[in-house]
């Protein structure tokens, strides 16, 4: 577990975690507004137009941790922006935009078991080659803010048990 950083952890975990979060509120959830990461604690960010009950949230951490515990792969794919937004549309984006001037992309797909997507993200960061590394993920408490229709999902990474 001592592979990667804590924060290389928690920051993947936010690619894993969104993934269970459009899975469990669905596509009014798919984009993100802002995203924190220290240590071991991160937070993400989503538009959305409402406060989750506990049991969607509770749904939303059991479905990060499965695919935590799949070790599903984490690719990073370097290609043309054009032939990113081409192949993959504006998923791959956030609320808060690249520049201009950036004409080469990181794209990050996490693929499901069943070769599906799970995330896919336009992202620079370093992340874990699979999922397994980041352990687990505990969630917190969820924060909505309604007048900006902004949904905050605290989590923290975890070490697997055993
Ligand atoms: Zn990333």
């Amino acid at each position: 577990m001592d592979r990667y950083p804590d924060e290389v952890r928690a920051h993947t975990a936010l690619h894993v975690v969104k993934g269970a979060v459009v899975r469990v509120l669905g596509e009014d959830a798919m984009w993100t507004a802002s995203t924190y990461v220290s240590g071991r604690h991160g937070r993400l960010t989503v538009k959305f137009n409402r406060k989750p009950a506990p049991e969607e949230i509770r749904e939303i951490e059991r479905l990060a941790n499965q695919k935590i515990s799949e070790d599903l792969k984490v690719e990073v794919l370097y290609l043309p922006r054009d032939e990113a937004e081409q192949r993959f549309g504006n998923v791959i984006y956030d609320l808060f935009p690249i520049p201009a001037e950036v004409r080469n992309l990181y794209i990050v797909v996490i693929r499901d078991k069943d070769g599906s997507i799970w995330n896919i993200n336009a992202c620079n960061k370093r992340h874990t080659e699979t999922t397994g590394p980041i352990g687990g993920v505990r969630l917190g408490k969820p924060r909505f803010r309604a007048s900006k229709q902004l949904l905050e999902l605290p989590f923290d990474v975890v070490d697997r048990p055993g």
